[in-house]
């Protein structure tokens, strides 16, 4: 008898571990988004890393780290402040492994070099990486996505980027905590959100005031608190504060030109609900020294190029973790049987999860897109008529969608899926955040609102597109017809601009589909999400006639 045996019976059908699976390679889906809109971008390299983040080991990390809480030291041992957070070794590997592929800097890498201009395709390439990282281990995300996102903000500041920059877009990982000059490499977060408003920046009390004369680049003292700082071991972070001519962006660094430590007093850790190997923090400022980025009274404006590419993340990342939920699900049904059938092969089972795969392939088609619209926006008009309108669009619906697909996924594992040492169990508790922080559900569709009040040409160019990519195509033609007849009629749209954005969103997604997708996937998404009023409970609509090639073609039957 084998030491796995117990004396009462042999363990059978139960799945083997879903690990050393290439997330590149054994998603089609994700392949084909990269080649599509990220032309140039290097498939052997990603297929390196999808073998590293799915390999046994790249899972094992994510265990580590989450079920090892960050721990916050508040002060040391003789009674001095030390405002410092100690983390398991596997949150360091993870933050090594997404500093050496570039996760945190590497579209502004030419930057390094003035004489060159973004390679194409470099945001693509990232967020192919990001795609697959986030399912390893999704909290050290957090810092690694704020730092790439803090660049375009600080460009805006040339004399402090030139200082930060190098540290920035270096690849080595470097956990000390030491004045920025003395490190190898260095991580940024952001300091919005306050106790008595986090969507509404402009009710922020912490205050501002000049250390001389003040303006771009000079010094200020701030005082007051946020509510959630997250990776508070950045070693700078952007902040808002009220200056005397109003709510304005700083950099404020961990450590003072003289080397001592800025006075940034780490108050507690949150708890939360998952995002557990991340550690957010609340903070007090207590005379904290920050360097004014832009002008004074334009913080919003100013970090604002910050928070519009940590929107692209999230929708990336969201899209990410959807298919890790469905291919553990696939993975499962394919091993596990029920009344002498493998589930996958139970017709019910082979429904549910081919509706969840037509929302994955949608959510990756849309993120990859957006992606291509960041790479191009300098170039092309459409292209940023894409990246305003869509950012929006994309982050509220692939975000909002996510959780309800976690949920059943988990479901398709049965009671496996609900305890704790499952995969699916901390998947679960991460999904709705994409949705709630960098812009909430309603504050997407706001900002929705607010670009066809202020950019009318933007809706007009994005709509041609989809009718475009829609030709021959009824349902999608009369979806794009009713959006047009929507915008040409916006009073009320506030209170329905949950519809405009979602309809827009899946109406974008079917057009991507149509024009991309095998014609089982597209026929199947337009006739359900489009025509056929699909309402997030997945498997309950008229049957797909190709559900068992959509599951197939998702997730291929050996696993990579
Ligand atoms: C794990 C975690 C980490 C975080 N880390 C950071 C961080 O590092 N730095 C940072 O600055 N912040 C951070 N946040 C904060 C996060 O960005 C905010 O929680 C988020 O912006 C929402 O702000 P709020 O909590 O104040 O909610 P509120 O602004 O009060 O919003 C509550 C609800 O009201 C809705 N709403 C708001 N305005 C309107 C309106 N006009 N009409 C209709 N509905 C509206 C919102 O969509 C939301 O659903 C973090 C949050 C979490 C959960």
């Amino acid at each position: 008898m084998s030491d796995q045996s117990f004396a009462t019976h042999e363990v059978s059908n139960q799945s083997p571990p879903f690990e050393d699976v290439n997330l590149f390679l054994s998603d089609a889906v994700l392949r084909e988004a990269v080649e599509r809109e990220g032309r140039g971008v290097d498939a052997q390299d990603l297929a390196a890393f999808g073998a590293a983040t799915g390999s046994a080991h790249g899972f094992e990390i994510g265990r580590l780290a989450n079920e090892n809480l960050p721990k916050l030291h508040r002060f040391d041992q003789k009674g001095f402040p030390a405002d410092r957070i100690e983390f398991h070794p596997a949150y360091h590997e993870a933050m090594t492994m997404s500093c050496a592929a570039g996760l945190h800097c590497s579209p502004w890498e030419h930057l390094k070099d003035s004489e060159s201009g973004p390679p194409p395709g470099a945001h693509v390439a990232r967020l192919a990486r990001l795609y697959m990282m986030t399912q390893m281990e999704p909290g050290h995300v957090c810092p690694i996505t704020m730092t790439n996102a803090a660049v375009p903000t600080l460009l805006l500041q040339a004399d402090l980027a030139e200082a930060l920059l190098p540290k920035m877009l270096s690849r080595r990982y470097d956990p000390a905590f030491k004045p920025i000059a003395e490190k190898t490499g260095a991580t940024i977060g952001m300091g919005m959100t306050e106790k008595q408003g986090g969507t509404d920046v402009r009710a922020n009390t912490t205050t501002a005031q000049p250390a001389g004369a003040g303006g771009p680049g000079a010094e200020y003292i701030l005082v007051g608190h946020k509510w959630f700082l997250s990776a508070p071991m950045c070693d700078a972070f952007l902040m808002l504060a009220q200056a005397p001519g109003g709510l304005s962006c700083f950099l404020v660094p961990r450590f003072l030109p003289d080397g001592s430590v800025n006075p940034l007093r780490l108050q507690r850790l949150k708890e939360k609900l998952g995002n557990r190997s991340n550690a957010s923090s609340e903070v007090e400022l207590q005379g904290v020294h920050g360097w004014l980025v832009g002008e004074e009274g334009r913080g919003i404006a100013t970090i604002l190029e910050m928070v519009t590419m940590t929107r692209l993340d999230c929708a990336v990342a969201s899209a990410g973790q959807m298919r890790l939920a469905l291919a553990q699900a696939v993975h499962h049904c394919r091993h596990r049987s029920v009344f002498q059938k493998r589930l996958v092969d139970q017709p019910l089972m082979t429904q549910v999860l081919a509706d969840m795969a037509l929302d994955v392939e949608a959510a990756t088609a849309l993120a990859f897109r957006l992606a291509r619209a960041f790479d191009e926006a300098a170039q092309s008009d459409a292209a940023a008529a894409w990246r305003r309108l869509m950012t929006p669009v994309t982050k509220y619906w692939v975000c909002k969608i996510a959780p309800a697909l976690g949920y059943e996924a988990m479901e398709c594992l049965g009671g496996n899926g609900y305890v704790e040492e499952s995969l699916a169990a901390r998947l679960y508790r991460e999904l709705p955040l994409n949705a709630i922080w960098e812009g909430s559900g309603n504050v997407m569709c706001l900002d929705v609102l607010r670009v066809l009040s202020q950019d009318s040409a933007a809706a007009a160019m994005v709509l041609d597109d989809l009718d475009a990519a829609g030709a021959g195509d009824k349902a999608l033609a009369s979806a794009i017809r009713d959006l047009r007849a929507r915008l040409a009629d916006p009073e009320g749209l506030e209170a329905g601009a949950r519809w405009f954005v979602e309809r827009l969103a899946v109406t974008a997604a079917a057009a991507l589909l149509r024009r991309h997708a095998p014609a089982a996937v597209a026929d199947a998404f337009v006739a359900s999400r489009l025509s056929g009023g699909f309402r997030h409970t997945y498997g309950c609509g008229a049957a797909h006639a190709g559900s068992r090639t959509i599951v197939d073609r998702v997730m291929p039957a050996e696993g990579g």
